[in-house]
């Protein structure tokens, strides 16, 4: 059970009526430690090596971060390095890994990367129960959840297992200040769509949606400020800390529509994981909301805007966001073939019931990238 309102926006009515509500609900909250100091990596990461008494240190890291993965894990005993990463985590590349792992008899991993690298370091957590140190350097927040995922076969599958929630997240902004700025704002908008997506998600809770309401405020403060100054600390400070709000909000309240959407599209047309939730966000954004007032009004709150919607076309535009998914490899055929996944994998307690017909006419605009306002009701379902 769940639906408290308890933002501090809204008018006397809204007031009124909270007033008279019943609060009453279950939250877990996964036991992780977080530490957050620019420049300080390196530092951080042998404090929380030495916090879980490891001794033979694996580091993860794609060949691009293999320099500044060098210099964050200095001074630690370091018995393998690896850097044979890739999207979704192939199983194929996660047998290599886990393999390696159990040859140098690692005892904990460091990875240094964005959502891939933090990936394969949860497929290795996931057999061997190794401890993970995580040093994100993207906004996909996987850092933050319990949440694996492996590829086989062009199949994503996923699970939920405590062992692989890294023990330690360490955030250092100057890390990512070489992530380009294309890239800043897609995985930046994926940070935005574990916030949108925990208002309503089937296990969307008062404390996930007060975590994502500030997720949505940090996020919308820092991108612009990200793009306009890459190298400048602040934004990027914002950034991961939107970030970790939005993964801590997300891993609570479970995919909703919106995750369900891209899990299919990415799986079945590898399209590119940052992208393709920058792309339809403002969809699903401009489906649910009139059916989800609270939702509604803490989303416009956060964006400091007139609705929710308009917040976040606003900051999408001040971005210069992914606009449509037919920039990114999804053909006018694709649609079709994932409406019917799509419906098979909806969430409990979406705001409104979804049809096929609805998800047709969101897909469509999503492809195009059409205004998701003008989405219409009027074709057939
Ligand atoms: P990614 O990790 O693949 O990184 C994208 C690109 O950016 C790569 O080429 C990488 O080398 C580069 N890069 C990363 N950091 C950089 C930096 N600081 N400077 C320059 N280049 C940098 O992409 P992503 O969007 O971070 O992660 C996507 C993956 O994470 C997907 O597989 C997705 O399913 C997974 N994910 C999992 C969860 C979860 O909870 N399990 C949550 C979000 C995403």
């Amino acid at each position: 059970m769940h639906m408290i309102g308890t933002s501090g926006a809204g008018d006397g009515h809204d007031a009124e009526s909270q007033r008279k509500e019943r609060v009453r609900f279950e939250h877990e909250s996964l036991p992780q430690r977080v530490r957050f100091a620019s420049g300080e990596a390196a530092a951080m990461v042998r404090a929380e090596v030495e916090r879980v008494s490891a001794s033979r240190v694996m580091v993860i890291a794609a060949a691009a971060e293999a320099e500044p993965a060098e210099k964050v894990t200095a001074g630690l005993r370091v018995v393998l390095r690896w850097s044979d990463v890739a999207m979704h985590v192939p199983v194929g590349v996660a047998e290599r890994a886990r393999a390696a792992a159990t040859g140098h008899a690692v005892d904990c991993v460091v990875s240094v990367g964005g959502g891939s690298t933090t990936g394969l370091a949860k497929a290795i957590a996931l057999t061997s129960g190794v401890p993970i140190v995580a040093v994100p350097t993207t906004y996909a927040g996987s850092e933050a959840t319990s949440v694996w995922g492996l590829t086989e076969k062009g199949r994503k599958t996923t699970g939920v297992d405590a062992r692989v929630l890294p023990r330690s997240v360490v955030y250092d902004a100057t890390l990512t200040v070489s992530l380009p700025v294309p890239m800043s704002v897609a995985s930046g908008l994926n940070a935005l769509a574990h916030c949108v997506d925990s208002m309503w998600g089937p296990r969307a809770d008062p404390i996930d949606r007060a975590l994502a309401e500030e997720g949505i405020r940090a996020l919308a403060t820092g991108l612009p400020a990200v793009v306009a100054d890459p190298s400048g600390l602040p934004g990027r400070e914002q950034m991961l800390y939107g970030t970790y709000l939005s993964a801590v909000a997300f891993s609570s309240a479970g995919s909703g529509l919106h995750h369900k959407i891209c899990h299919v599209l990415g799986g079945a047309y590898d399209l590119p994981h940052a992208q393709t939730h920058a792309v339809v966000l403002p969809y699903v954004l401009a489906f649910n909301a009139p059916a989800a007032p609270e939702a509604e009004r803490r989303i416009a709150a956060a964006f400091g805007a007139g609705s929710a919607i308009e917040g976040l076309q606003r900051l999408r535009h001040a971005v210069d966001a992914p606009k449509a998914l037919r920039d990114y490899g999804l053909n006018e055929a694709d649609v079709e073939g994932a409406v019917q996944p799509i419906l098979d994998a909806m969430p409990d307690g979406n705001p409104r019931p979804v049809t096929a017909g609805d998800l047709r006419r969101l897909l469509r605009s999503a492809w195009q990238g059409t205004d998701p306002r003008t989405m219409t009701d009027d074709e057939e379902t």
